[in-house]
């Protein structure tokens, strides 16, 4: 099987599982990791920031974060494709007692225009706008990315409202790899990130919060009411450090694979319409009186996984469990589609 659904569907290569059988480990939650202690302190320096700390997933990375950013009935800007929105359970209301306010990105992205736009002002009526989430890449947007101009520009309409700053990095360094930004720029322009070790960076778990001390104390307590805090976790965290030390310039392969096959579907007439390819992520549109889910099930009949995201639309994600020769046999079947 080929399996294009996500990027998390990576298992651990023997590099990896080597390096994670070696790990030295302790208690965590006593702060006695050295593993974890090791993957906190890389990451933060990556970064040029403070501290960092470990979490199982990318989804509590977020929820930890907007829970420490925002008090109950507070209003969080973001995109209305968001991950924190729409694939997060609810988490936000349910954490942190808060509520949204959506904006119509392009592919995922907005711009300090419409964030200044929709800051509600100083009135009791109002709920209290305090924190700005925005997503690179972005999942909903086919991978894209941001400028940095266009964050600066953010970063500036939150100062001038005091208000905090979080990136949901899931895929931060597929966008890095892609533009040839720095970790170090987006340390300097936010006041939280988090970046996920499980999606293309090929760990079996884990993500990782990143901000300065103050944040990531507060951040910790919340992670164990969440139940986050684990034990021997340094065999997780050794993975994370391998990922980060043998996976980032590798991703210029999935981007390039992800190249290659939207290059042979853009030539089929079963397709209307294909989102830019920049990253590792294909979204695409079938064409009138096609429909996705057969398209998906003709595939799945050549033993290539992928997924509809709407009754219109197809995803393929790209990452390190497919190879170039498997490149040859998916547009094979891209051409065999019936
Ligand atoms: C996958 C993902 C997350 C969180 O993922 P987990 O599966 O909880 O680790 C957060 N944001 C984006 C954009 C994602 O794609």
């Amino acid at each position: 099987m080929i399996d294009l659904r996500s990027d998390t569907v990576t298992r651990p290569t023997t590099g990896m599982l080597e390096y994670m059988l070696k790990a030295g480990v302790g208690d965590d939650v006593f702060g006695e990791d050295p593993s974890v202690n090791e993957l906190e302190s890389l990451a933060a320096e990556m970064f040029g920031m403070e501290s960092a700390l470990f979490c199982p997933t990318g989804t509590m990375s977020n929820q930890i974060a907007i829970k420490a950013h925002t008090h109950p009935g507070d209003e969080v800007i973001c995109d209305k494709t968001a991950h924190v929105y729409q694939y997060e359970g609810g988490g936000i209301a349910a954490n942190s007692g808060a509520q949204v306010r959506l904006l119509e990105g392009d592919r995922g992205r907005f711009n300090a225009a419409m964030v200044q736009a929709s800051i509600n002002p100083d009135d009791v009526h109002k709920a209290r706008t305090s924190l700005v989430c925005l997503e690179n890449t972005s999942n909903r947007g086919g991978g894209s990315c941001y400028e940095l101009t266009e964050i600066e520009r953010i970063r500036e309409t939150c100062d001038s409202n005091k208000l905090q700053f979080h990136l949901d990095g899931a895929r931060l360094f597929n966008a890095l790899v892609a533009t040839g930004q720095s970790a170090k720029s987006y340390g300097e322009l936010f006041h939280t990130i988090s970046v996920c070790l499980n999606k293309g960076l090929g760990c079996p778990i884990g993500s990782i919060l990143i901000g300065n001390k103050q944040f990531i104390k507060k951040a910790r307590r919340i992670r164990k009411v969440f139940g986050g805090g684990m034990r021997q976790a340094g065999f997780m965290a050794a993975c994370g450090i391998y990922a980060l030390q043998n996976h980032i310039e590798r991703l210029k392969e999935d981007h390039n694979h992800a190249k290659m096959v939207s290059a042979r579907l853009r030539t089929k007439s079963f397709i209307k319409d294909i989102l830019p390819v920049t990253t590792n992520i294909i979204i695409f549109e079938v064409s009138e009186g096609t429909d996705a889910k057969k398209i998906v099930a003709n595939l799945n009949d050549m033993n290539i996984k992928c997924l509809t995201t709407s009754p219109t639309q197809i995803r393929m994600v790209f990452h390190l469990d497919i190879k170039a020769d498997d490149i040859q046999i998916i547009n094979k079947a891209i051409d065999a589609i019936s």
